[in-house]
């Protein structure tokens, strides 16, 4: 019996009689872009976080493009990004002529650390930039610290993208994420947490301004109509497939997000001696995009995968070169302290199969492997 890295199969198959319902309905429909379902869905996006707006995309990547083109970014402007994190936080940054700066992460919660974003910001002022924005990652489901993140961006005068294309319907405090920071961004691609059957994206916002400038910015800059350019904007829209399969997956998301949560619990309470387990501060629930654990050393992180491997078992190291050391991103500027957190993390961490239909036994399975190694 193979243990899936992310199971796809399970959950099409508790939904499949839906799911072939919502495609044939389009089919017959015949709006395959903008359709129906697509305002639909970006009404049920919207209720679901509590963000006044949703607005769907491509992709989670474009999400970030429209975001930050909304607020203006620009040439001498500073973005504050992690460098733990998939490269499209940062990859869009130069897009719009800004510069990506790179800030360390906590060593507990793997997210932006608050200290390193103070750095960063006092160096790149140094360096002649203009502090404009901060783009937090939810890394693998679990929000940022945004209220300190907050406070610091109200005390230099800066927004926030909330980049939540791991972390889509989590909590923190009494906010869902999505309906956090001016703007957020999720991402809908098949392996995130709410993933649909190809490439999608959403941006959200509870600001009536920008979100009327996303939606012209995701239709070629459209005025009354894409025919009538009052700006220059992109070519950006959901499927309308897409939203269809997405209504039915939204359905049980909650439901889902439960069955993560036991398998997350379950892993840490195996795991907790043995290993570095997720942290989760109070008053926040992750959505479990990854169950990521920590190695003492190289050797052992690459021992375990090794075990889990010659068992058939899948595991995967997310991510293996912090952006700030990658070809592509190595000559923007950092926190002058270093970034010693996410190199550290970059040699130790591993992730497990994590999805809600993962049985207790395979669990047990994958556990057994671990406290062996
Ligand atoms: C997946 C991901 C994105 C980009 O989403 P795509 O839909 O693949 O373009 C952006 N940021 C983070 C943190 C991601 O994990």
């Amino acid at each position: 019996m193979t243990i899936e890295f992310i199971d796809l199969k399970a959950q099409q198959a508790r939904i499949k009689d839906k799911l072939d319902a919502r495609i044939q309905a389009v089919l017959a429909g015949g709006a395959y872009i903008m359709g129906p379902e697509v305002r639909e869905l970006e009404g049920e996006l919207a209720t679901f976080c509590g963000a006044k707006h949703a607005l769907t995309c491509a992709n989670g990547t474009d999400a970030l493009h429209l975001a930050l083109m909304a607020l203006g970014a620009k040439a001498g402007d500073a973005v504050f990004c992690p460098s733990f994190t998939f490269a499209a936080t940062a990859e869009i940054v130069p897009h719009v002529g800004a510069t990506p700066v790179f800030v360390d992460v906590d060593a507990r919660t793997f997210n932006l650390c608050v200290e390193s974003l103070k750095r960063a910001i006092v160096h790149a002022k140094e360096l002649g930039f203009r502090p404009a924005g901060i783009i937090p990652v939810d890394l693998f489901g679990l929000p940022a610290d945004y209220e300190a993140i907050e406070a610091i961006a109200r005390e230099n005068g800066m927004w926030i993208i909330s980049d939540s294309a791991q972390g889509f319907g989590a909590t923190y405090k009494d906010r869902t994420t999505g309906s956090i920071g001016d703007i957020a961004t999720t991402s809908f691609f098949p392996a995130k947490p709410l993933g649909c059957y190809g490439d999608g994206g959403a941006v959200f916002t509870s600001n009536d301004e920008l979100a009327a400038l996303i939606g012209s910015l995701r239709v070629h800059g459209k005025g009354s109509d894409k025919y009538d350019n009052v700006r220059i904007g992109v070519n950006s829209r959901l499927d309308t497939l897409q939203a269809a399969i997405l209504l039915e997956k939204l359905a049980i998301y909650a439901d889902e997000l439960d069955a993560r949560q036991t398998v997350a619990g379950r892993y840490s309470a195996a795991l907790g001696e043995r290993f570095q387990v997720p942290y989760i501060p109070n008053e926040t629930r992750s959505v479990w995009a990854q169950y990521t654990l920590r190695a003492a050393s190289t050797e052992e992180r690459d021992a375990a995968m090794a075990a889990l491997k010659a068992e058939h078992i899948p595991s995967v190291v997310y991510y293996p070169l912090p952006l700030h050391q990658q070809q592509a991103y190595k000559d923007y500027p950092a926190d002058p302290q270093g970034l010693s957190t996410c190199a550290e993390l970059a040699k130790t961490v591993f992730s497990l199969p994590m999805h809600p239909y993962l049985s207790e036994q395979d669990q047990d399975r994958i556990i057994d492997v671990l406290l062996r190694v």
